[in-house]
């Protein structure tokens, strides 16, 4: 039941094309054919958390871009937008239940903060990894890895 998660990003991406036209979504791939054992349902549903993140705090500059880069024996998929950013206090705990940066700023989009927290316990339910990097004002890179599958 191994995932090959190339094909999965692009069927994420299409659908977020059609949801978002007004946002530009590229993705590169590097490195062999990315086999993982995380179930793809599940994949896609961590993959979709945090594009549907990165869509709603890049209002600013839309532009959305998709790496997947497989070496040796770790994946690495990374998502990274250009929007408003993290402030460095808070990236600690947003991957927390029900934490949400500035409850003002992010009230109008909605939300409960449950997300991340479920993208986090996914990943880490199949070996993986998540990380944050983001500066304010610049925008954030959500990072997964997982080891990769053997064939
Ligand atoms: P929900 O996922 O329950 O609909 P949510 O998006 O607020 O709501 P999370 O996905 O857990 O919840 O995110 C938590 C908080 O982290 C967000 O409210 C936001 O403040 C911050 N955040 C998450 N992703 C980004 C991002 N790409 N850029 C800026 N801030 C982000």
């Amino acid at each position: 039941r191994q995932v090959q998660a190339d094909h999965l990003i692009q069927s994420v991406k299409r659908n977020f094309e059609l949801l978002h036209p007004d946002y530009v979504f590229t993705v590169h791939m590097q490195g062999d054919t990315p086999y993982v054992s995380i179930p793809s349902r599940y994949l896609e549903q961590v993959l979709i958390i945090l594009l549907d993140n990165a869509v709603k705090f890049s209002t600013n500059k839309k532009e959305i871009i998709i790496t997947c880069t497989s070496e040796k024996q770790i994946m690495r998929i990374q998502v990274i937008d250009k929007g408003i950013g993290i402030p460095k206090q808070d990236i600690p705990y947003v991957l927390n239940r029900f934490y949400r940066v500035d409850k003002a700023r992010s009230r109008k989009q909605g939300g409960l903060g449950l997300g991340l927290a479920i993208a986090k316990r996914w990943v880490e339910k199949y070996n993986g990894t998540i990380s944050i990097q983001s500066k304010e004002g610049e925008g954030t890179t959500f990072t997964i890895t997982f080891p990769a599958a053997l064939l």
